[in-house]
């Protein structure tokens, strides 16, 4: 059941029996030279309708295309709400849904940069008797199948738009991962903020385009992608991810918290 697909009072009748509502989050930004900037919200969305063809009972809300990518801004098209004002839509959504009678939110989250406002707003919602799950659809598909693991912008997300998407990559882009050791001397560039000293690992905050001069970034080669590896993932993910829920909806609601 898609919600903007639904009338209101559709929606009303649904609520009256259950309290699950499954919301896709994304982002709008770099992912090499290669990949389109819509990549992180095409896979949450794909996600959703793949888990709607198999559980069309559940609620799935919008999946949000702008999130925070404040690392990014550099990279031309990208387009962030930063931490703050994320936080402060999902909020927003979710307060409404909770008004309407959602009290399992489950998240399809498409972007790393988005974990910290979703988890601001899931620990509000949990505040308020809520449980919230997160699912970083690319870690966890990673632990399916450990060859489906991968960076930002590599043969992982690279797959999943050659399935959902080819005609909006351009493969004949795709240029080496290009890391510039801007750190100084013996500071050498590992991957996003990472730099590696003398074996350790601390971070440089700083914008990604100065260090990464094609955008993505990862052990996984964007050359050894492919549209079927793009479907595999992705249906196995949502075979998962609907089990997932069936489980989830049943857990039991946290208490209200005043704080
Ligand atoms: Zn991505």
């Amino acid at each position: 059941m898609l919600l903007e697909r639904s009338t209101w009072p559709a929606v009303e009748a649904y609520f009256a029996n259950s309290d699950l509502v499954v919301l896709g989050f994304g982002s709008t930004e770099n992912h090499g030279r290669h990949n389109p900037l819509g990549t992180d919200w095409m896979a949450p969305q794909r996600i959703m309708d793949l888990m709607g063809e198999r559980r069309p009972e559940v609620l799935y809300g919008p999946t949000l295309r702008l999130g925070s990518a404040d690392h990014f801004i550099d990279y031309p098209g990208t387009l962030s709400l930063g931490d703050d004002l994320l936080h402060q839509v999902a909020a927003r959504i979710c307060g409404q849904l909770y008004h309407y009678g959602a009290r399992h939110f489950c998240f399809i989250n498409g972007h790393g940069g988005n974990t910290r406002a979703l988890t601001m707003t899931g620990y509000e919602l949990n505040d308020r008797g809520c449980q919230v799950a997160l699912l970083n659809w690319w870690k966890l598909a990673g632990e399916l199948n450990p060859a489906w693991g991968g960076g930002h912008g590599g043969a992982q997300e690279t797959s999943a738009d050659l399935w959902i998407d080819p005609e909006s990559v351009d493969m004949t882009a795709l240029g080496p991962m290009s890391l510039v050791d801007d750190g100084g001397s013996n500071i050498k560039t590992q991957g996003f903020d990472v730099v590696e000293f003398e074996g350790v690992h601390p971070s440089l905050i700083r914008r990604a385009r100065r260090y990464a001069t094609n955008g993505w970034i990862g052990k996984d080669d964007p050359r050894q992608a492919s549209a079927e590896w793009g479907e595999q993932m992705l249906t196995t993910f949502a075979d998962w991810a609907v089990k997932f829920v069936d489980a989830f909806a049943q857990s039991p609601l946290p208490p209200q918290v005043d704080r």
